[in-house]
């Protein structure tokens, strides 16, 4: 059967610095989504005010987990993490708002869960740093790769968020 697609026109005014916005990639880990946290961490970015771009379930290749932690081949962890990503579905979660990367690593907090500050995603919710429960972009660029990395193009919605003018000025 094949899949129907409904896209809500976009409204070039209200995007007119669409191609120039900043977006994350976030992603609900094994843990966070056997721990049915998945609903309280899309809320903590949503009532931020970062808009949703894109969002789904997945079952990680371990090809892809290598490919996203690539620039940590050479930890003495890589191992244990890429079998960690792969263990069981995650939550992929495009967002996107001016300075969204930096103030979702604030939202997530420190990669150690017993560093990170109380009120933030792995300050609440973590005790290990090899179950944090989180993955947020560390760069706009990454931001980038690493939605093309889990999100087909289709996969990402360009929508006119109606609160907008109540979030900027
Ligand atoms: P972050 O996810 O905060 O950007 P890193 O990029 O340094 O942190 O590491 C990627 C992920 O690797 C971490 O989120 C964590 O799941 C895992 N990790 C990092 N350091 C360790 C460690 N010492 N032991 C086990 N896992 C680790």
């Amino acid at each position: 059967a094949s899949r129907a697609v409904f896209r809500r026109p976009v409204v070039p005014s209200l995007r007119v610095n669409a191609a120039a916005t900043e977006r994350s990639y976030v992603m609900v880990k094994p843990d966070g989504v056997q721990r049915g946290l998945v609903g309280e961490i899309i809320t903590r970015f949503e009532r931020k005010g970062f808009q949703l771009v894109g969002l789904k379930m997945f079952q990680t290749p371990k090809s892809l987990a290598e490919e996203h932690y690539g620039e940590l081949k050479e930890k003495p962890f890589y191992g244990k993490l890429v079998d960690y990503i792969v263990s069981g579905p995650v939550v992929c979660i495009a967002l996107e708002g001016p300075g969204v990367v930096a103030s979702a690593r604030k939202l997530i907090g420190v990669t150690n869960p017993l560093n990170a500050e109380p009120g933030t995603i792995r300050g609440d919710f973590g005790i290990e740093v090899g179950r944090n429960v989180v993955h947020g972009s560390d760069s706009p660029e990454n931001g980038l790769r690493e939605i093309g990395l889990w999100f087909d193009q289709d996969e990402i919605v360009e929508w006119e968020q109606h609160m907008t003018p109540w979030l900027k000025e």
